[in-house]
């Protein structure tokens, strides 16, 4: 059931900042395993950043694909299965995963599959310049096959295939999430949301399936802030480097007392706590890009009674989230066609990211099989 060693390719990060496309070995599942060939691949900031995580480092965190073969204990998953991968691993036992915080999950890293190279089948057989290789997120995905725990891996339904369902994995669980988990948008309230990349549009996409009433998308591109009204915004506005006149039109807006929901999408950490001046007294900022860097703040920017919050993967539940965009991709309440506006061969990755850092991508994909 387990078969051998397959070899085939992957995307390597060097952890100096470059990737090359290398043949890895990878061993057939152990217990609580799957091992997974991948079909498509979505394409992240986080990947860009992954080039200078320490190396070896299989790249990618997005994808979906079919199961190929499965370990001992697996249940519920059958070879040619497709499949949806998600990063946040909870192990289901911990203190957050009991406080239904699985996205914070406590024992992720503790119950990982072993670093390739290190494990049973192929002791050595898959070292690069002598080192096992690690994989981003536990996942690796763009490779030709991804070894991982089961709880990872979360059936697709009929009618959904792995292109597009690959980037409900990352961007679209970390902005609708966000919007819905976390915000707890309702209906007829107000959004700003600072960025329209592969997460900003999920807010978005989040925002308009709560009802909100007023969604105000900011951008620098033009064709970006177009792709945000196609997804739910009502009001766009170009980005400029004056804070205070963007406060003011968003203000504008909204009554002159700023949106219920402001959140940062950019990525750009010096724009971590503007979210703070766009939301009303008692409103919400998040910071859902993840940015890291240095920021400061004024304490009066919190006046008052304001909330900062940095969700991480928008408090992915998966046994509760995933169905629940399963549904409304079917329902056509939640776009996810439209949101891949690029598609690569593997061996392109570094195109991928030139479309992604030049923001003429909205989501980029990479299709593996
Ligand atoms: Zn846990
Ligand atoms: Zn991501």
């Amino acid at each position: 059931m387990t078969g051998g060693v397959l070899s085939g390719p992957s995307a390597i990060a060097d952890g100096r900042g470059g990737f090359s496309i290398e043949t890895v070995e990878v061993d057939p599942p152990g217990p609580g395993e799957v091992r997974v060939a991948m079909a498509a691949a979505g394409v992240c900031h986080t990947d860009h950043a992954s080039l200078r995580w320490p190396g070896p480092l299989v790249m990618g965190h997005e994808g979906a694909g079919h199961v190929e073969s499965i370990g001992a204990g697996v249940r519920g998953l059958a070879p040619g299965q497709p499949v949806l991968l998600n990063w946040a691993i909870p192990c289901g036992a911990c203190f957050q995963c009991g406080r239904g915080a699985q996205a914070l999950c406590e024992r992720t890293h503790e119950l990982d599959v072993p670093a390739l190279g290190t494990s049973r089948a192929h002791p050595g057989g898959t070292r690069l310049h002598g080192r096992p290789i690690e994989r981003s997120f536990h996942l690796g995905t763009f490779a030709r096959h991804a070894l991982v725990r089961a709880e990872a891996v979360t059936p697709l339904p009929d009618g959904l295939p792995p292109d597009p369902a690959c980037i409900l994995g990352c961007a679209v669980m970390t902005g609708v999430g966000s919007a819905l988990n976390v915000a707890a948008v309702a209906p007829g309230e107000s959004v700003a949301v600072l960025g329209c990349g592969g997460v900003g549009l999920n807010v978005i996409q989040g925002a308009r399936i709560a009802g909100a009433a007023v969604v105000v998308a900011v951008d620098r591109v033009p064709a970006r802030l177009e792709r945000a009204r196609e997804l739910g915004a009502t009001h766009l506005l170009p980005a400029t480097d004056d804070a205070e006149d963007l406060v003011a039109r968003v203000r504008a807006l909204t009554g002159g007392r700023g949106v219920d929901h402001a959140f940062e999408a950019t990525g750009v950490s010096a724009l971590a706590f503007l979210p703070l001046q766009l939301a009303r007294n008692g409103g919400n900022a998040l910071q859902v890009s993840g940015a890291h860097g240095a920021g400061s703040v004024e304490l009066p920017r919190f006046f008052w009674n304001k909330r900062y919050l940095t969700p991480l993967y928008g408090d992915c539940v998966p046994g509760r989230d995933f169905p629940r965009l399963f549904d409304w991709v079917a329902q056509g309440r939640l776009e996810l066609a439209a949101l891949v506006s690029h598609r690569y061969p593997l061996g392109a990755l570094d195109r991928a990211f030139a479309d992604m850092l030049e923001g003429r991508s909205a989501k980029g994909v990479l299709r593996i099989a």
